[in-house]
């Protein structure tokens, strides 16, 4: 696999959080935080996935203000328009400068039974419309036990990425679900033993060189205090964090891991 160095992406999530004034709020303060600390920009990509109603203020205040932050969406619709109620096409989220959309989040994937095959045209969707998805996989804890770490995972990546042509720009995201809003994040080594694999579909499905500079990612219960042991790995790019990216001091700590720990 060809060397190349991929520049860290520290993603937060939002989920069904924060309403749209709310929304300004934190990434205000998000943005004061790093700026008080000194944060070298550009030396960790961050990105915020607000809810859908928000995407326009933040979009604003982003622009605005010159905020070093990408956008994205946390979930789009496979068709770009017409009758889908309640749908969100991608053409809309580029038209709101998102440059990233989640896609197959295990909770979408459990409470709206997104199939893999629904996951893969999403993707298809996304890349239609100019966005980098983040394409969410990772395995249970009854998977874990019946299959191991990396069975599911691989599977779902791979229907994923079926038919995704190899110059796209994509992001993965392992999110093992048992880790998700738990409290119980996955080891270093556990993580690292699984993108590495993941990256070996990259290479299988996509291609080497997408394999080389695609930013795979670790989610799960990620925090100020265990980021470091993740950003050690070398198959580990960057973090997809949940609860911890809506408080300001911590997702700033998080974003901030090569200054306040010896990486
Ligand atoms: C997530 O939902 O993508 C996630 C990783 O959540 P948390 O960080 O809260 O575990």
């Amino acid at each position: 696999m060809v060397a190349v160095t991929r520049t860290p992406l520290t993603a937060g999530n939002w989920k069904m959080n924060l309403d749209h004034l709310q929304a300004l709020a934190l990434v205000q303060k998000l943005h004061w935080t790093l700026k008080d600390a000194k944060h070298e920009d550009g030396s960790v990509e961050v990105a915020i996935f607000p809810p859908f109603t928000d995407l326009r203020t933040v979009q604003t205040l982003i622009d605005a203000d010159k905020i070093p932050f990408a956008l994205g969406a946390q979930d789009l619709s496979a068709h770009t328009s017409g009758a889908y109620t309640g749908e969100v096409s991608g053409a809309f989220l580029a038209k709101l400068d998102c440059r990233y959309v989640i896609i197959g989040h295990s909770e979408r994937r459990e409470y709206h039974n997104e199939t893999d095959e629904v996951v893969a045209a999403k993707v298809q969707a996304a890349l239609t419309h100019g966005l980098v998805p983040v394409v969410c996989v990772g395995e249970t804890a009854a998977d874990l036990e019946e299959f191991g770490a990396s069975a599911v995972p691989v599977g779902q990546l791979r229907i994923a990425l079926a038919g995704v042509p190899a110059d796209a720009d994509i992001v993965v995201a392992y999110e093992p679900v048992w880790a998700i809003g738990s409290g119980q994040a996955a080891t270093p080594e556990q993580a690292q033993d699984v993108c590495a694999t993941l990256r070996t579909v990259v290479a299988e499905v996509v291609g080497e060189d997408a394999a080389a500079r695609t930013r795979i990612l670790y989610g799960g219960s990620v925090k100020s205090s265990n980021i470091a042991g993740f950003m050690r790995e070398p198959d580990v790019d960057g973090a997809l964090v949940g609860g911890a990216s809506l408080v300001a001091d911590e997702f700033a700590a998080i974003i901030r891991y090569q200054k306040h720990v010896g990486v």
